[in-house]
């Protein structure tokens, strides 16, 4: 009896130290969808450890057993800090994960530019689990271009910027440029607050680079570490940066008081006040002086 062959989706070209020197794979269960964007390569497939796994360019973005952690953590350690955010922009994120997670806070609008308008769409159609319907909300203003140029256009408005883009490769590589935080601190309100995906901190250079020049920008810059199991890749990095309030002074009450009062409304999988303090140490190793 013929055996059916095993199909493997293998990552193996993450930029930095492992680029072509590790792959890790995963067995594609089911196929769901494989096709190119004007942008990038997309693959989405179930594997029944992980659940189904969204993938761009050969690199995982997220899967079904774990975005919750990514998402979660790209926005509230830094979110929690501004006393009222009322407006959001999203900078990547087409899954819609960071848009559910900034929902919560109730904002007035939430701007969301992707540059790729297959990714929304097939995320709609394939990817649920992550965005529970947050497209449909009707705070949303969603626009297809590259983040970098929108920036550009836009001063002293929001109060939150979120740059949720891929791994500095193919169109995200823009998002990881000196002049794109100068184009941020001027787009957010004295008082706003950026957080940004940055990486694993396997890659030292990528860590040092983008945390120096977050701090020639902005005044405060804060790391959290968090794990990504479906990443492979240990200990992950992303920062926040503030033009006001100190990370380093957020006042514990202020926290608890503030997560009783969204925990009344919704639910958080990872996020907590402890979480939020333990993201915050960062060992010795990691550090960038
Ligand atoms: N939320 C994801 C996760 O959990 O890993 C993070 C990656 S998200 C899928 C990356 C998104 O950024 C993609 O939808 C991609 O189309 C978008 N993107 C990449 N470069 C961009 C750019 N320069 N401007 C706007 N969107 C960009």
């Amino acid at each position: 009896m013929k055996t059916k062959k095993m199909s493997w989706f293998c990552e193996r070209t993450v930029p930095g130290k492992r680029y072509g020197k590790m792959k890790h794979c995963f067995l594609i269960e089911k196929l769901i969808f494989k096709g190119k964007s004007p942008y990038q390569k997309i693959l989405i497939f179930d594997n029944s450890v992980y659940g189904k796994v969204f993938v761009l360019d050969d690199i995982v973005q997220l899967s079904e057993s774990d975005e919750f952690i990514y998402h979660e953590m790209l926005t509230h350690p830094f979110l929690m800090l501004h006393p009222n955010p009322k407006k959001f922009l999203i900078i990547g994120g087409g899954d819609g994960g960071t848009l559910r997670e900034c929902l919560k806070y109730n904002p007035d609008e939430i701007f969301m530019v992707d540059i790729d308008k297959k990714v929304i769409e097939l995320a709609k159609q394939y990817l649920t689990f992550v965005n529970q319907g947050a497209f449909n909300d009707k705070r949303l203003r969603l626009f297809h271009e590259d983040g970098k140029n929108f920036m550009k256009r836009h001063k002293d408005y929001f109060d939150m910027v979120i740059i949720d883009g891929g791994d500095p490769i193919g169109p995200s590589v823009s998002l990881f440029a000196y002049k794109f935080y100068q184009d941020i601190f001027a787009a957010l309100k004295e008082d706003g607050i950026a957080s940004f995906q940055i990486g694993s901190f396997l890659d030292t250079p990528l860590i040092k680079s983008s945390f120096t020049n977050l701090k020639k920008v902005f005044p405060h810059v804060s790391m959290v570490r968090l794990d990504m199991p479906s990443y492979h890749c240990g200990d992950y990095c992303f920062m926040g940066a503030s033009k006001k309030y100190d990370f380093d002074k957020f006042n514990p009450k202020d926290l608890e008081e503030r997560f009783g009062q969204m925990k009344k409304e919704s639910v958080f999988k990872y996020y907590s006040p402890e979480i939020h303090q333990a993201s915050r140490v960062i060992p010795e190793i990691f550090k960038v002086k």
